[in-house]
């Protein structure tokens, strides 16, 4: 929970953004090659298996926050959610 020193007029709202992963592209594993047809599968170390993240932002709504992320997996609001 963060407080505006602004005071702020407007009632924004958070926003639950979910992105698919940008390392792994959604797998959740990261491939590595160690040698020729050799491959070791970990865990991507950035969603941590998930294959998506998610962050929160502030809009005024929710078609706000499409419009920012057209490839979002999913948007919902914080308060009185309602998933997308
Ligand atoms: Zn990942």
């Amino acid at each position: 929970m963060t407080s505006s020193a602004a005071g702020g007029v407007y009632a924004m709202t958070d926003f639950r953004i979910t992105l698919p992963c940008a390392e792994c592209v959604g797998t959740g594993e990261i491939e590595n090659q160690i040698a020729a047809g050799d491959f070791s599968i970990s865990i991507c170390g950035l969603c941590w298996g998930n294959g998506f993240k998610s962050h929160t932002e502030m809009y005024d709504c929710i078609e706000d926050a499409r419009l920012d992320y057209p490839n979002a997996l999913g948007i919902e609001g914080e308060r009185g959610g309602r998933s997308v």
